[in-house]
């Protein structure tokens, strides 16, 4: 996103994420190393069906989107993904 095109406010949950990382509440924390803001504000990321397995599918079941692309964004994974995951603002913080 070109900063510059930008109307009226930024994104209030733009924070510097570099070398943070995403912990995902779902009643249990999920660690992400590796995520993306949209242009609507909203974090995103993918996971392999390895970790959905792990964590638990019916936990993740409203935030995730089959088709995804790139490398799981779970902390230490390193699998294709198979699935795009939107996060919640309200579940998220950066630590
Ligand atoms: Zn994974």
């Amino acid at each position: 996103m070109n900063q510059t095109d930008a109307v009226g406010m930024a994104c209030a949950s733009d924070v510097p994420a570099v070398g943070k990382w995403l912990h995902l509440d779902i009643g249990q924390i999920v660690a992400f190393d590796d995520f993306t803001q949209n242009d609507d504000c909203y974090w995103w990321s993918q996971m392999c069906s390895t970790c959905v397995d792990r964590i638990g599918k019916d936990a993740l079941e409203n935030l995730l989107d089959d088709c995804g692309s790139g490398i799981c964004g779970v902390v230490g994974c390193n699998n294709e993904s198979d699935y795009y995951i939107d996060f919640p603002d309200d579940k998220i913080k950066f630590v």
